[in-house]
């Protein structure tokens, strides 16, 4: 039987999963297929109990269902419960595990780049989702000065104030009082919705420049932003999402497989969906 396993969200239809997880089925020779499954709110329940059947491996779970499908598995792994969201739900023979693969999937590029996190001082943008996903990351990495700017102050106090976090963590709009943070930090990280289309970058340019020569700017969004040609400009390293998306693919196939997946072809094939060359 072709064993299913597909992509939980509303939208869906732009994601590259289903390219990066094909190509690493089609390469392991196994007999299984990635499915877009668009689901409104009022049918995440069932959805998700579906995943239960023989012949479903489980999901991926995206915007804006990351929260309550944490709500609906049965088991989660502790890296899903600091976050309180499932990203990947694996079928355990009708039990439905859920993990967070976003957490190792972020933290990938900076082993990567070998950055020492418990000497970093990060700077975060955003307080969604992924903003929470990249502030748990860090602090499971061992860092400890972490910022948190949003343009709605009040959605990054709920963020910080619901992570139970060792050490405090200031949070803030973006603006004079963010500069101080910035001026010492070692990492920025946009963890906000902008990016994906215009010109307009998540922080005024003049607060970029405060930023010392030696920072990183990552930014989750999976393509080339305005942030990060501009940060280029000033000198600055930088670093896209989409190796976290591979990554995040790569922790989600290793545990619905139990194979080591091939990471190469899965970069290829998402460097190809989101270059329209797929
Ligand atoms: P979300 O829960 O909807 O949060 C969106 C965040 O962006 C909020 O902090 C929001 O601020 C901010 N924002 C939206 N529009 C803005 C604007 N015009 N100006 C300033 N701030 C704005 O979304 P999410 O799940 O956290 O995702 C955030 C981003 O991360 C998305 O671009 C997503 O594609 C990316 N992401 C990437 C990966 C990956 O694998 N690379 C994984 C997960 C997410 P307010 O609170 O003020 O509304």
């Amino acid at each position: 039987m072709t064993q299913r396993v597909g992509l939980i969200g509303y939208p869906v239809e732009h994601s590259l999963s289903p390219a990066i997880h094909q190509a690493a089925f089609d390469t392991l020779g196994l007999d299984a297929r990635f499915e877009l499954w668009p689901t409104p709110e009022s049918e995440v329940a069932e959805r998700i109990d579906g995943l239960r059947r023989p012949g479903y491996l489980g999901a991926s779970v995206t915007l804006p269902h990351k929260g309550v499908a944490f709500d609906l598995v049965d088991d989660t792994t502790e890296r899903a419960r600091a976050a309180r969201a499932v990203n990947t739900i694996v079928n355990r023979g009708g039990r439905l595990l859920g993990d967070n693969t976003d957490i190792p999937g972020f933290l990938a590029p900076l082993e990567q780049r070998g950055i020492d996190l418990t000497q970093t001082r990060a700077v975060v943008l955003g307080a969604g989702g992924a903003a929470r996903g990249v502030v748990v990351a860090l602090l499971s990495a061992g860092c400890r000065q972490i910022s948190v700017g949003n343009r709605t102050p009040e959605r990054a106090r709920a963020m910080v104030g619901m992570l139970q976090a060792p050490v405090p963590i200031w949070y803030g709009p973006i603006d004079a009082a963010l500069v101080e943070w910035l001026e010492g930090a070692t990492l920025l990280v946009n963890a906000t919705a902008v990016g994906w289309e215009g010109d307009a970058l998540p922080l005024p340019p003049a607060m970029l420049e405060t930023l010392p020569r030696e920072a990183l700017v990552y930014d989750l969004t999976y393509r080339d932003t305005p942030l990060l040609q501009a940060a280029r400009r000033l000198g600055l390293e930088t670093q896209d999402g989409l190796e976290m998306l591979v990554q995040q693919g790569v922790a989600a196939f290793r545990l619905w497989t139990g194979q080591e997946p091939p990471v190469e072809v899965m970069r290829a094939a998402a460097i190809a969906a989101r270059d329209g060359r797929a």
